[in-house]
């Protein structure tokens, strides 16, 4: 699926999270429709998906100088709310792509320590990722691209192993870098790059 991330980028400058809906237009691509809740005045969490038209594909946005990485809650959200088919996050360093295609959810009684190990142990190597992030905001984190890649790529595995443990199966988080999304914002989705590999495959054995 293609999306036009071009709004979701924009707002990364604005000082409080955006949340979408998407809409396929007549060209198959998915555009953003603002669905934030304009009445909280919370700087984040604000998304909730609970009313209106949904297809399960829903975005928001982590601003200039939030977390550049899912919060726990937003990985919560997607594993257990039932209309989430994948839940996308904006960041200054790249789209998070949230897929759950289990069907048990996160209860009460797990719910706290998944995300304080979450919040305490998994994302720490990622706290100062981002723009205008960490201690000195002023010095951009100075940190490669490859280096930063094997950092996210550990910290998706852990997730997915920590909910594996708690019975929490089929949870994935794809994440492309902000370098490898083109100028105009026009997105391709992990459900189409892994569509791309198998092709690329089936050529190089023959
Ligand atoms: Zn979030």
């Amino acid at each position: 699926m293609k999306l036009n991330l071009y709004p979701a980028f924009e707002a990364l400058s604005l000082s409080h999270e955006i949340c979408y809906n998407t809409e396929k237009d007549n060209n198959g691509i998915y555009q953003l429709l603002d669905f934030s809740d304009h009445r909280s005045s919370a700087s984040r969490g604000n998304c909730r998906f609970t009313r209106g038209l949904m297809n399960g594909y829903i975005l928001h946005t982590h601003p200039y100088g939030s977390k550049a990485y899912p919060s726990s809650e937003d990985i919560l959200q997607s594993i257990n709310s039932r209309h989430t088919k994948i839940s996308f996050i904006v960041t200054t360093i790249g789209v998070w792509e949230l897929i759950y295609k289990g069907n048990k959810s996160v209860n009460n009684k797990n719910r706290n320590s998944i995300m304080k190990r979450i919040n305490d142990m998994i994302s720490e190597p990622l706290y100062d990722a981002g723009l205008l992030r960490g201690l000195d905001r002023s010095k951009p984190q100075t940190i490669t691209k490859k280096q930063l890649l094997n950092k996210i790529k550990r910290y998706t595995i852990r997730v997915s192993k920590l909910l594996e443990k708690k019975g929490i199966k089929g949870f994935k988080i794809n994440f492309t870098h902000i370098h490898d999304i083109p100028d105009d914002r026009l997105y391709n989705s992990f459900k189409n790059k892994s569509k791309k590999k198998k092709k690329t495959k089936r050529k190089t054995k023959r």
